[in-house]
Formats: C-alpha cells, sequence, structure tokens
C-alpha cells in the first residue's frame, strides 16, 4: 500500500453535516494495525455526537463499532497477519492511570478518542493493544457489536444472576435485546417490556420467557403475578428516563440488583425511598462503557453463538448513506443500523 493510496471517509466537518470525502491513508506507526473496515454499526451515542449534543470535537470522523480486516502492521506488531478477522477497539486508553491501573480502563482519564480516524472510512488504524482476533469464520456483521455488547455484560456483571433468578429488561431496542440474551446466557428467566410490538417478539424469538406491553398491562401487577409476590431479582433499565427508575425499582425483590444502563439527558433527579434500599438489601449499580476484558469476553458470546447479534441488524446500508442511517437511529426506526464499508471480502 503506497501513501499516494487514498480512502474513502464520511467527514463531518460540524455537527450535522456529513460528506463523503477521499483522505489519504491512515500512516501505521511501529506499533499500528491499519485495518479494512468491513462493517461499522451505528451507536445512539454516533447519533448524539453527530447532532451536536456531546461534547467531542469537531471536524470529526464518527464511528466505533467496527469489524474488519488487517491490512497492514507496524515493524514492531506481531502474531497478527494480514486479512486476519479484528474487531477494533476505537478508544486508545492511557493504560497507566488509577482507573487503568485498577480494572476500570472505561474511566481512563487520559483516553485519546481519533477524532479523525473513526470506523465510517474504508481503514481505521489503532495501536496493537486496541486489536481483538475474531475466529475465523464468524460473521464480521455479527462481531461489529462487540463493543455495545461488552458494555452490556459489563451492566450484566454488575446484577451478579445466578440461574433461575428472573431479571426483567426495561427497552427492547439493540442494547435491551443484548441485555435480555446475556441474562438467558447466565441462565436467568427474562420478562421483557417495550411498548413496540416488533421489539417485543424479537425479545421472545431471542428466548424472554415473558413479554409485556408496559402501555396496556400493569408492569408493577405483572411481576407481582409471575414472581409469587417476590419481585424480581434483576433489572437492567435501557432507557434513559429518570421516572423510570423510580417505577421500576419497586419491583426488585430483596436481595434485588438495579443496573442504571443508560444515561439521562436531559439531566434529571430520582427520589428514592432510602429505607425501602436498607430493609430489602437492593444493590443500584450503575455502568458506562467498557474494558478490554469485557470486549474479549463479549467478542467471545458472539463467536458462541450464546449471543445473536447480526439478528438485531434491520438495515444495512452501504457507507456512502450515513446521513439515512443517522436520520434511521435517530427515530428510533428498526433496531440497528449497520453500515457495509468493504463488507465480508
Ligand atoms: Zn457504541
Ligand atoms: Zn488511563
Amino acid at each position: 500500500m503506497s501513501t499516494t493510496d487514498t480512502m474513502r471517509v464520511m467527514w463531518c466537518e460540524r455537527p450535522g453535516e456529513v460528506e463523503l470525502r477521499r483522505l489519504p491513508i491512515h500512516p501505521v506507526g511501529d506499533d499500528d494495525v491499519l485495518v479494512k473496515v468491513a462493517y461499522a454499526a451505528i451507536c445512539p451515542w454516533d447519533v448524539r455526537a453527530f447532532s451536536g449534543l456531546s461534547s467531542v470535537a469537531f471536524p470529526r470522523v464518527l464511528g466505533h463499532e467496527v469489524a474488519g480486516r488487517v491490512a497492514a502492521v507496524g515493524k514492531n506488531v506481531k502474531g497478527l497477519e494480514i486479512g486476519q478477522p479484528v474487531a477494533p477497539d476505537m478508544i486508545i486508553k492511557c493504560g497507566v492511570c488509577k482507573a487503568c491501573r485498577t480494572g476500570r480502563s472505561n474511566r481512563c482519564r487520559r483516553p485519546t478518542f481519533l477524532q479523525y480516524g473513526g470506523g465510517y472510512a474504508d481503514y481505521v488504524c489503532v495501536p496493537q493493544r486496541n486489536i481483538h482476533p475474531i475466529r475465523p469464520g464468524v460473521s464480521l456483521k455479527a462481531a461489529a457489536m462487540m463493543e455495545p455488547l461488552a458494555c452490556v455484560l459489563r451492566g450484566q456483571e454488575m446484577l451478579r444472576l445466578i440461574p433461575n433468578e428472573v431479571a426483567l429488561v426495561i427497552g427492547l431496542g439493540p442494547i435491551g435485546l443484548m441485555h435480555l440474551q446475556v441474562a438467558r446466557a447466565f441462565g436467568a428467566r427474562v420478562i421483557a417490556s417495550d411498548p413496540v410490538a416488533m421489539r417485543r417478539d424479537k425479545a421472545q424469538a431471542l428466548g424472554a420467557e415473558w413479554v409485556v406491553d408496559p402501555q396496556t398491562t400493569d408492569l408493577a401487577a405483572f411481576v407481582q403475578e409471575v414472581t409469587d409476590g417476590w419481585g424480581v431479582d434483576a433489572i437492567a433499565l435501557t432507557v434513559g428516563a429518570a421516572r423510570m427508575v423510580e417505577e421500576s425499582v419497586k419491583l426488585l425483590a430483596p436481595g434485588g440488583r438495579f443496573n442504571i444502563f443508560a444515561g439521562i439527558y436531559p439531566k434529571d433527579q430520582v427520589h428514592l425511598d432510602p429505607n425501602q434500599i436498607h430493609y430489602n438489601e437492593w444493590i443500584i449499580t450503575g455502568s458506562a462503557d467498557s474494558t478490554p476484558e469485557n470486549m474479549h469476553r463479549a467478542l467471545g458470546l458472539i463467536e458462541s453463538g450464546k449471543v445473536q447479534t447480526e439478528t438485531l441488524i434491520s438495515h444495512l446500508l452501504p457507507l456512502e448513506e450515513l446521513a439515512t442511517g443517522f436520520a434511521l437511529v435517530k427515530n428510533r426506526e428498526g433496531l440497528k443500523v449497520v453500515m457495509e464499508v468493504n463488507g465480508e471480502a
């Protein structure tokens, strides 16, 4: 690959604007791996950033849910072959801060975000330590969802589910449908709640024991009925609404665990009764982003088929139609939107 080669890049000059540009392919440093992008999925965070609702700098190339193949390696890189399938972690953690040193690199104090190096482009370039090799034969469309599944897995691990416990998943977008599958993988029986029929059908197909339309069914009464008045052992709240925290925490059984998975914007407050937390021994958790360890385990769940991610794709669009993809996610149409950059080949 010569330095005069160019690549397609979906360039965001400022919030709300995206256009196709041809730019030079990233230079590959000695410790770097150049990845030819096969697929790059759209995350609601990408849409928030594109809409100017986050603090990230522009101009920018977005895209952090990526799978592809090794295209070139720096001279210090060992153990990776050209053409090998990989999923890059698109945030470079510093490796030395207190967060990184205590197993919480998802909260790294000095992370590097690749402002011009996002996944909505033919190539991305990251250090070798950010590369997660994918087992050959695994769908790259499925593997492109390693990052969101890693975030879900992090939240689910905080719920510490054991077999036969009952978990409630509120909100059945792509994230909720992944929570459902991870809870099932931990042996839990799952109540899945969402007002959209298509999402409930998907949840049922993916192993939910009960599905509920909270607009027509009193969720609290339903929980009481199916748990013999005990409550649910765990709740994953994937909907960003403070009111939902207040309403759903009451559905927990004694010893129940709660994960506030979604960020809540605009910012809001919750009112909780501390006596309820005290006497019921509830554990209220939050989780945000993911570590390389979460990513490694998430990829294992995809590779083993324990979590099906490809089935969550409702729209597969060519790279150039990124603006359409952003609009679909913004309007909550379908489920997961994935950009086909270079495809499986
Ligand atoms: Zn994401
Ligand atoms: Zn760090």
